[in-house]
């Protein structure tokens, strides 16, 4: 088989469900009124015909991850003798995520250079992104809020996924992108896809034309470090932020977390749990001092990552991949799009006025 096949529409959920014979498959679930990434079964209904409303970071990074459990072990014959014993959680699963977005699988290279790319990868992280495959579903439009394109992606950006899966007509075209990617075209049912090739991008540019540019526009992404530091703009940026945090944990790109050891008499467990830098809390010192008490700072902080430091450390990239999501379901419609703009117009003022 080649890198690329064709699946007619009928087949789609056959063929995943083939799938899921072999691997935990990951699939977009409707539930009441959210889509959300579940383990697939006959009885769930799929979606995809729009992104999901929580990004697949959970597969990888789990919302609440237990990293091992503790004994402590106590000799009461001996009250001076003891010890511990540890039970590590490190048997991953193999793992096919289905229908995640581009932008959601350029997520994962951005939790990859902190987590994987470095002398002391984190073996959870690691170890669960080598057992999953990514197979992500080009967009046939773009989302309210989607920018994708104003941060160096597109709706058919092959970063981060092992396929990429174009919806056609009367079925699916699929490029294998990698090894993994192109295990999954050993599957029964699928025919050859050069001869959709050509359709499938033309459909791609199409999309990619639609979303929106709000910023970008003129390539790379540059903020005013002038309008960065001043603090009267983020106060009236962010007056509205009600502090809820769902921006970070809707965010593909988010990988922050708090560690707590939950025990229970002489057992218990350390866990590993989302945190990001929107609550109060994040920053809060033992001594009481919180270098970033104002929602306003915090919110700085939030941008300041995605668009300052962490593309200081890692040649230039963009630690957001532009879903929108932080957009769409933020209660009081605060836009990192718009505000990211605002930052940019000034950057690309001050290089005028030079
Ligand atoms: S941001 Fe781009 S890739 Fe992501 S859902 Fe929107 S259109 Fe698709
Ligand atoms: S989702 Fe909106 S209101 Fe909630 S913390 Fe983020 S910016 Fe503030
Ligand atoms: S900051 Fe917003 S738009 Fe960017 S990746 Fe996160 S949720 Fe998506």
């Amino acid at each position: 088989m080649a890198d690329t096949a064709f699946i007619p529409k009928e087949k789609w959920e056959a063929f995943i469900e083939g799938l899921s014979a072999k691997a935990l498959v990951y699939v977009p679930c409707i539930e009441g009124d959210t889509v959300m990434f579940r383990p697939f079964s006959k009885e769930k209904t799929l979606c995809f015909d729009r992104p999901a409303n929580i990004s697949p970071k959970g597969v990888i990074f789990p919302q609440s991850d237990t990293l091992f459990s503790f004994k402590f072990l106590k000799d009461p014959a001996n009250p001076q003798k003891v010890d511990i014993e540890l039970t590590e959680n490190k048997t991953f699963p193999k793992v096919i995520l289905i229908g995640s977005r581009p932008c959601d699988a350029k997520g994962f290279t951005v939790y990859d250079r902190p987590y994987t790319q470095t002398d002391t990868p984190d073996p959870y992280y690691k170890g669960r992104r080598e057992q999953t495959t990514v197979v992500s579903l080009a967009c046939q439009a773009p989302s309210a809020g989607c920018f994708c394109t104003s941060v160096e992606g597109s709706p058919a950006d092959k970063e981060g996924s092992d396929a990429l899966v174009t919806e056609l007509e009367k079925g699916y075209f699929i490029e294998a992108l990698t090894d993994k990617g192109k295990e999954l075209l050993k599957e029964g049912g699928l025919q050859e896809g050069e001869a959709y090739r050509a359709q499938a991008e033309k459909a791609q540019a199409a999309v990619e034309a639609m979303v929106p540019k709000p910023f970008g526009k003129e390539g790379k992404v540059q903020v005013s470090k002038e309008l960065f530091e001043n603090d009267e703009f983020w106060e009236k940026e962010l007056a509205k932020c009600l502090s809820c945090g769902a921006c970070t944990y809707l965010c593909p790109t988010c990988y922050c977390f708090n560690i707590t050891d939950e025990h229970h008499t002489e057992q218990g467990e350390r866990v590993r749990s989302w945190d990001g830098c929107m609550y109060a809390h994040f920053t809060l010192e033992a001594s009481g001092h919180n270098p970033r008490p104002a929602k306003f700072q915090r919110f700085k902080n939030r941008v300041g990552h995605k668009f300052l430091f962490y593309p200081e450390k890692y040649d230039g990239v963009l630690a957001c991949c532009g879903c929108g999501r932080c957009v769409r379901y933020c209660p009081v419609s605060v836009d990192i799009s718009e505000i990211v703009g605002k930052l940019q117009a000034s950057a690309g003022n001050a290089a005028q006025s030079e």
